[in-house]
């Protein structure tokens, strides 16, 4: 009987999976593999919001294989050495898993192929099973890559996305491969309180619940922060357990103006990853240099400090910076509304606000977070980079009534209406437990584009 390796990546579900769909094609045992890659603990990636979601979609993917006859290989060490292991050990013929774009995951990639080309294996990668159209897929006409959104729109909304594939019935793990155990939640007071659980089963619970109601609403209150109506599916993506193509069939399939807008959504994660793809750099150096000197120093660190405490004397800064903490999950409009205001108006290196949000992010994301930071930064794909987003005409657009600010802050929480944007205009209970803003708005704008010379 031949055997093949599917090596889970950040694919980490049953349903729509080309890899394993291949693997099983002609009948063969499959040896369905996870590693825990050293590489990633080392790069200071595996933190403990992540690793908890993580650690609840190894158990559920696992749940998942035992119920179709197989279960869940699951290694620890460097990622080439153990899937050669393992395909020593069983004698395998070929290794299926998705391609990525991180310029880690190209390396990792490479290191993969060569080490099983030298054992008399083969690998193959997969494209678009984390994106609904594969980086490189689409490009305009004088470049690898496109830099802007909207013509990147147009020609991915011409695509056709794969026809979502069936969740295998069964699968034949060879006898005798040994496993490590299923990795284990972190302590729980290292994690963000309201973090959501991870794996497929409850991803595809959350999936049906958005489609069956909420994303009627989609274009008219996604950017109601309050609201939250948003889909929350970030992580399911993050990890894999939902397909994005599988997405886009279903949300069209809805239907109406609400599933259109959040497909808009989704094109914009293939977007960066085709930027990544192209422009591995740019996970750690600007896109587009605007020649910043950001602000460093005692005063610089004390302003970021603040940012990261949801202590900036801004409410509707404030409630964001503490939705994350909370929830390890912050709103897109929060999201756009602190990058900006720690990149722009305290004028501290997006780097330093993206290693943050990584650090607790459950769908943090090199793709999505680096380049949405460089976006809110101005060294990125926005076509309008030197904008600066007012946190008060922010709170006043997105927050009318102040119910978000209210929800997250709770030294606010007795001041009524929209009055609870501007704390440092009233006095009264609560008042005095809340900051004085790090800085006056009007200097800080005016210090951003001195900077970028616009003055
Ligand atoms: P919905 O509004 O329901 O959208 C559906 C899906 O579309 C999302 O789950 C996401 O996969 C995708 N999407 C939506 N907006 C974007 C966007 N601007 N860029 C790329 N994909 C998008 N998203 C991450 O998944 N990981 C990150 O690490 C991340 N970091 C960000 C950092 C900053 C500074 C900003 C401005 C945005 C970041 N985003 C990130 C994008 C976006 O904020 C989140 O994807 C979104 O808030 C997740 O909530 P949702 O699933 O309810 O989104």
């Amino acid at each position: 009987m031949s055997v093949r390796v599917v090596l889970f990546t950040a694919d980490l579900r049953l349903h729509d999976h080309p890899p394993l769909r291949a693997a099983l094609d002609r009948g063969s045992d499959v040896v369905p593999l996870f590693v825990r890659d050293r590489a990633v603990d080392a790069a200071g990636f595996a933190v403990p919001n992540r690793l908890a979601f993580l650690a609840d979609c190894l158990r559920d993917l696992d749940a998942r294989l035992r119920e179709r006859g197989g279960r869940l290989v699951v290694r620890f060490g460097d990622v080439v050495a153990q899937v050669c292991a393992v395909v020593r050990d069983t004698e395998a013929e070929e290794v299926h898993m998705a391609a990525d774009v991180s310029a880690y995951a190209h390396r990792r990639e490479e290191r993969l192929r060569d080490a099983l080309r030298a054992q008399g294996c083969r690998l193959h990668v997969h494209d678009a099973v984390t994106t609904v159209v594969a980086p490189g897929a689409v490009t305009p006409a004088a470049s690898d890559h496109f830099a802007v959104f909207t013509p990147y729109l147009r020609r991915w909304s011409e695509q056709r996305p794969r026809e979502p594939l069936a969740a295998p019935r069964r699968i034949r793990v060879p006898e005798g491969v040994g496993s490590g155990p299923l990795p284990e939640r972190p302590d729980p007071t290292r994690l963000s309180p309201g973090l959501p659980a991870g794996g497929e089963s409850a991803a595809r619970k959350r999936l049906t619940a958005w489609l069956r109601g909420p994303v009627a609403g989609y274009a008219d209150h996604h950017d109601d922060l309050a609201g939250d109506a948003t889909s929350r599916l970030s992580p399911d993506l993050h990890f894999g357990t939902l397909s994005p193509a599988e997405l886009v069939h279903r949300a069209r399939r809805a239907g109406g103006p609400g599933a259109e807008a959040f497909v808009r959504q989704l094109a914009w994660r293939d977007f960066h990853r085709q930027v990544l793809a192209a422009r591995p750099h740019a996970a750690a150096h600007d896109y587009r240099t605007r020649d910043d000197r950001w602000r460093t120093g005692a005063d610089a660190r004390r302003d970021v400090d603040a940012w990261r405490e949801g202590r900036t004397g801004y409410p509707i800064v404030d409630a964001a910076m503490r939705q994350l903490r909370h929830e390890g999950w912050m709103h897109n409009r929060g999201r756009l509304l602190t990058a900006s205001f720690l990149a722009k108006t305290l004028y501290v290196d997006w780097r330093v606000g993206a290693r943050y949000f990584l650090d607790l992010l459950v769908d943090g994301d090199v793709a999505d977070n680096q380049l949405n930071w460089q976006w809110a930064a101005g060294t990125g794909t926005d076509t309008r980079p030197h904008r600066v987003l007012n946190p008060l005409a922010q709170a006043r657009r997105f927050d009318p009534d102040g119910a978000y600010v209210r929800r997250w802050v709770p030294e606010l929480a007795g001041i009524d209406g929209p009055a609870v944007h501007e704390p440092w205009k009233l006095r009264g209970p609560g008042r005095e437990a809340y900051p004085d803003p790090v800085v006056d708005l009007a200097e800080g704008l005016a210090r951003f584009r001195r900077a970028r010379g616009r003055d």
